[in-house]
């Protein structure tokens, strides 16, 4: 096992990195920006590196820096959390390298599930079922025009390279088509430094399923469950819940099946994701992420496990901890994303917080890096905590969200808080009755700017 971890990342995930490591008696070393000094990850950190200016390209993204923050630490893993250079490949081959090890999958799986399209192959070839769309990337208009009057309109294009919801453009109609086109491959080059985009069948009502996975890389492969992430704004996650309201337990076990399979037929170490499209009984494949979700404490919460502590784990080269008839799913967890960020436009409001209390009490896990007095630096990501509960079923968890979502107090900026107190009052989501497109359509009458 390791004697010494470095985090490279920030925030709330940081700090679930260092709570990992600490419970398995491992060393941790933080990294920050100069903007960071104060931050909860450097405090609580065994140690501390800095390793730039606040600009994030220059600190948690500069390769350099992270490698000689482990040479001077002598940390001799890399965690990378979600974002930043965590579906780097060539970042985990420098990695490699500089004879460290990177804690997640190998570069080769990375670079191939970070190609959307050779993700989308790998995956057919592995049996896994996907949305129906063009063979490979798409040249043209006129290729573009094509592809879709055989698969029928409304239709999507995306970028090859793409992540985070950018880069994506639904065409309704031929009419529609051509700007869609020009202004995804504008978004894809602007974002990603690639222009590639390709075409999906624009599924109407669809839920966001995705499937857990972790391989060892050493021949097994298990699954632990779905996650119903189908809240969505700008095709961002919101509000995440496990098990997934509508699936039932034999399309769990054969989907999950499916992913085990194929990871480990991969040969696939670490945890992942397999996202789906989900509509009338069917899955569709959109894509793979090969890191730690920003969502996975809700499969925590209702197999018990501690997946930042198997990851480590499977990076030291152990097998898994579990096989497939350990897991076992044991009641209801969701979990809500808290932004700061000031409703109803959703801008971004760094600043200083005056009062932070945290919830408690049973099936209550608040991941924050918050603190009483802390100042949100503007130039990162605006999460600022995650609220996860579980309960013995949807209505306990749900009941119990209400009631810690009332405990929380954060003052001094505006959060994303008073939109979950809004939810939870609406029938639909008490039925679990939401797709992909519920909130938007939601946002648009009851949150007008
Ligand atoms: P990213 O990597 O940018 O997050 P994804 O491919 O995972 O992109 O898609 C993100 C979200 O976009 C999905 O959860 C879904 O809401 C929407 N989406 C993607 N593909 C389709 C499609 N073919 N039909 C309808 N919605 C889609």
């Amino acid at each position: 096992m390791f004697d010494k971890i470095l985090i490279a990342n920030r925030g709330e995930i940081a700090l679930r990195v260092i709570r990992a490591c600490r419970e398995m008696g491992i060393k941790s070393v933080a990294v920050h920006s100069t903007a960071d000094s104060d931050a909860m990850h450097v405090r609580m950190a065994d140690e501390s590196v800095c390793i730039g200016p606040p600009s994030g390209a220059q600190s948690y993204l500069s390769i350099p820096a992270i490698i000689s923050a482990c040479e001077i630490t002598g940390a001799q893993a890399i965690h990378p959390g979600y974002g930043f250079l965590s579906e780097n490949a060539n970042f985990v081959q420098i990695v490699e390298d500089h004879g460290l090890k990177f804690i997640g999958p190998s570069a080769k799986h990375i670079s191939q599930m970070g190609d959307k399209i050779t993700a989308k192959d790998t995956a057919h070839a592995l049996g896994i079922p996907c949305v129906p769309g063009s063979p490979g990337g798409v040249p043209d208009v006129a290729t573009a025009k094509k592809v879709a009057a055989d698969m029928g309109y409304p239709v999507i294009i995306k970028a090859t390279a793409g992540g985070g919801g950018r880069g994506m453009k639904v065409a309704a109609t031929a009419a529609d088509l051509e700007v869609a086109f020009s202004t995804a491959r504008s978004e894809a080059k602007a974002a990603f430094g690639n222009d590639e985009v390709y075409m999906e069948k624009y599924l109407q009502k669809p839920r966001h399923i995705e499937i857990q996975v972790f391989g060892d890389g050493q021949g097994n492969g298990v699954h632990l469950g779905e996650r119903d992430c189908s809240l969505q704004r700008r095709h961002q996650k919101v509000f995440e819940e496990a098990p997934g309201p509508c699936i039932t337990p034999q399309e769990r076990a054969k989907i999950g099946k499916t992913c085990a399979d194929a990871i480990a037929k991969m040969g696939y170490a670490g945890a992942g994701t397999v996202e789906f499209l989900y509509e009338d009984g069917e899955f569709y494949f959109i894509e793979m992420n090969t890191r730690l979700q920003v969502e996975h404490p809700v499969t925590e919460a209702i197999f018990g496990v501690d997946l930042v502590r198997e990851q480590i784990r499977v990076a030291a080269g152990h097998p898994l901890s579990f096989a497939q008839d350990d897991l076992e799913i044991n009641g209801h967890s969701i979990e809500v994303r808290i932004n700061a960020e000031r409703l109803p436009n959703f801008a971004p409001c760094p600043g200083k917080i005056t009062a932070f209390h945290a919830p408690g009490g049973l099936g209550v896990r608040m991941d924050s890096a918050l603190y009483d007095g802390y100042s949100i630096p503007p130039y990162y990501d605006s999460l600022i905590g995650k609220l996860i509960v579980h309960g013995r079923d949807r209505q306990e968890a749900i009941a119990r969200l209400h009631r810690a979502l009332g405990e929380l107090i954060v003052d001094g900026v505006d959060t994303t808080v008073p939109l979950f107190h809004a939810l939870l009052q609406e029938p639909d989501i008490h039925s679990g009755e939401y797709n992909i497109h519920w909130l938007e359509r939601w946002l648009e009458t009851n949150l007008q700017a």
